[in-house]
């Protein structure tokens, strides 16, 4: 399944690199349940092709979303709105963890920019 069909095609995202890295990264835990196939989070991030749905092909249209450490800007709005843009802190299910990019380098390995 493509997340791009799924998305408002209104929505302008950025592709441009990121300028240096950023405070705080978005990473997706364990409790991600891929909002059966609607992930409510994609369409706040403004950078294009930053949050990645993984299929669970055993379980169409299940999945879950990965966030590229590369291109987060730590900015956040993938944790503010849920469906339908209602008001949130944090996603519906919390499966989203803003991380400091120190402690994420610390466990990841450090990033290139
Ligand atoms: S991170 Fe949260 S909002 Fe995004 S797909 Fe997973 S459960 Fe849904
Ligand atoms: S913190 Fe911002 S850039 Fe990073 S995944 Fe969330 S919305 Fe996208």
């Amino acid at each position: 399944m493509q997340v791009d069909v799924l998305k408002d095609s209104s929505t302008i995202k950025r592709n441009d690199k990121r300028k240096r890295k950023p405070a705080l990264v978005a990473v997706i835990n364990d409790c991600c349940t891929g909002c059966s196939g609607s992930p409510a989070c994609v369409d706040y991030c403004p950078i294009e092709n930053c949050m990645i749905w993984i299929p669970d092909d055993d379980h169409p249209p299940f999945g879950r979303i990965e966030v590229d450490p590369l291109l987060c800007i730590g900015c956040k709005l993938c944790t503010s709105k849920g469906p339908e843009g209602t008001f949130l802190d944090g996603c519906p299910w919390d499966a989203i963890d803003m991380v400091a990019i120190k402690g994420y380098e610390g466990s990841h390995g450090s990033l290139p920019y």
